[in-house]
């Protein structure tokens, strides 16, 4: 007995004793500490009175000592736990697991429980940087970061899935590449700061242009890929003609009072169920390629 009475007091996690009524009978030091009462404060009272905020939470369900219980076979299994908020002395929520098991009754012969209280407020602050670190990953891993628009990796997802619809639904879909014009020419006239402004306007061109369902993502430097569900080929080449006009017909201010004009170049063709999105990319890019060499600012569909 001396032994246990020992443990408890010395004990990391908080320790609370309940009689058959949920009112505490005992509280140990770690108890106090992270509550901030005093042990004359807390002894007879029920337990939801270090759980204020749950009770409010969920009026529906008693806060009952059985709620907590854990079924006697998992008595010894560490992992039974409940996570809650315990309130403290200053009304603050701080985050514990708790274990409530029956233990021996007492001397007269009346039910009792144990409740080991755990403080996981740092796990929890550990949780919560690691899914803001994920977030922030999966970010960057599927995000083009200059255009803000999805990267060459998320735009061949999107490809695979759009593939994959086209087959299974037996629906149309069409793909265009759009690759600036003469674009290296900006860069060395102007200089490379200007072309990372003309690339994040054309994204934002692109993105007016499009339709909510429809994907644009940036596949190269400055080659970009479409992806237009449940369009054929002819209603296709009315959007791209729409981007390529707007692109045309913008004017891109790199200096005050002084704009450049830039255009586009388009190859699309329609999403076969049974191609691969490299086999699908390399048709439209067929299509671009001539394209360009028709005299650029045109779309070319394939097969040409
Ligand atoms: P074409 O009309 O045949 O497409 O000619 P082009 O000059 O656009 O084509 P080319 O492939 O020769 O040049 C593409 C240029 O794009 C070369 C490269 O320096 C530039 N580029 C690629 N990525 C970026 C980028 O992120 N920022 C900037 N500013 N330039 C880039
Ligand atoms: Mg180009
Ligand atoms: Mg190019």
């Amino acid at each position: 007995y001396k032994i246990s009475k020992v443990i408890v007091e010395r004990s990391v996690d908080a320790i609370i004793v309940l009689d058959e009524k949920s009112k505490i009978t005992l509280t140990n030091p770690a108890l106090l500490l992270l509550s901030g009462f005093l042990k004359e404060e807390l002894i007879g009272q029920p337990l939801d009175y270090l759980f204020p905020h749950e009770i409010n939470a969920d009026q529906s369900k008693a806060f009952t000592i059985e709620n907590f219980l854990i079924a006697e076979d998992t008595k010894y299994v560490t992992g039974s736990h409940r996570e809650l908020e315990l309130t403290t002395k200053k009304g603050e929520h701080i985050p514990i697991e708790i274990r409530v098991f029956e233990i021996d009754p007492d001397e007269n012969g009346r039910k009792q429980f144990t409740g080991i209280v755990r403080d996981i407020r740092e796990r929890k602050r550990l949780e919560e940087q690691k899914t803001l670190l994920i977030n922030s990953l999966k970010r960057l891993a599927y995000m083009d970061e200059l255009t803000l628009l999805p990267n060459r990796r998320s735009f061949y997802d999107s490809l695979q899935k759009s593939i994959a619809i086209v087959k299974r639904r037996n629906r149309e879909a069409v793909l265009a590449v759009l690759d600036i014009d003469h674009f290296k020419s900006i860069n060395d006239t102007y200089g490379h700061d200007i072309g990372d402004v003309v690339l994040k306007n054309i994204a934002n061109i692109f993105m007016d242009c499009l339709r909510e369902e429809d994907t644009i993502g940036r596949i190269g430097g400055e080659e970009f890929g479409c992806i237009l569900p449940d369009t054929d080929t002819t209603g296709g080449a009315v959007v791209f003609e729409r981007i390529r006009e707007s692109v045309r017909g913008h004017r891109f201010f790199i200096f005050d009072n002084f704009y450049l004009n830039v255009t586009i170049s388009m190859g699309y063709t329609r999403i076969h169920p049974t191609q691969k999105p490299e086999e699908v990319i390399k048709f439209a890019d067929i299509a671009l390629y001539q394209a360009k060499n028709s005299g650029r600012d045109r779309i070319q569909g394939y097969p040409i």
